[in-house]
């Protein structure tokens, strides 16, 4: 099917918050290579927030859904990633409208205006080892499939796989932005942690709408 429902968005997070849940521990020993080893417990705490408050009703439209996970992540969340997710959720609500379900194109300028949350909000660039990493080639690649004709299901597996192939990516990089930029070349030779969270959010979507 070419649609998501409010209902297979849902599916989505609850997919997202079981596999940051899940893969905690290494989210959190990759943040302690280069960061402050907290990466796993802000992700896993923000979706498990995120999910509490869902599964006491769900809004009926799409921009309230993304609204109430951005602020629940901003609200909840003190790292980094708190309000670089947060934002990136907020801007995917504001772009869909009150609509109930996403068609490929409505998921694909949504997912852009995430990214460019994230850009205001972190200022990163292409290579600076971050989530935007992994987010914006995601995005590429399934504005890309969509273009060429692709479904939604063979578009967001297209967006998973460049996920992953961006965040293999910045195992070799120096940390531009964030606290792994402390470390100068010290960063290089490990994998961003939010660039590794972003590509299970990519992954766990394309399961989503495959299943
Ligand atoms: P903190 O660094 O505050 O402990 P987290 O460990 O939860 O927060 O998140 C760290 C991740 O946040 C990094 O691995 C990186 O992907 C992302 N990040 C940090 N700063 C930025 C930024 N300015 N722009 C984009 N992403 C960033
Ligand atoms: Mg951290
Ligand atoms: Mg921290």
């Amino acid at each position: 099917d070419d649609t998501l429902t409010i209902d297979r968005l849902v599916e989505w997070l609850a997919a997202f918050r079981d596999a940051v849940t899940e893969q905690r521990a290494w989210l959190t020993e990759l943040d302690s290579a280069i960061g402050d080893a907290d990466h796993g417990a802000n992700m896993a705490r923000g979706m498990a927030a995120v999910m509490d408050k869902l599964d006491q009703g769900h809004p009926a439209t799409v921009d309230e859904l993304f609204k109430s996970v951005g602020m629940t992540l901003v609200s909840s969340v003190g790292g980094a990633s708190g309000p670089l997710y947060g934002t990136f959720f907020l801007r995917m609500g504001m772009t869909a409208g009150a609509v109930t379900s996403f068609d490929g194109a409505a998921l694909a300028a949504a997912l852009r205006a995430g990214l460019d949350g994230i850009v205001a909000r972190g200022k990163a660039e292409a290579g600076d080892k971050t989530m935007f990493d992994a987010v914006s080639p995601a995005v590429d690649a399934l504005d890309a499939a969509l273009a060429s004709g692709g479904s939604l299901a063979e578009a967001t597996r297209a967006a998973a796989d460049a996920a992953l192939a961006g965040r293999d990516a910045t195992e070799p990089l120096v940390a531009r932005k964030g606290r792994a930029s402390y470390l100068g070349e010290r960063s290089a030779g490990h994998l961003d942690p939010g660039a590794s969270s972003s590509a299970i959010l990519f992954e766990t979507l394309a399961e989503t709408v495959s299943r």
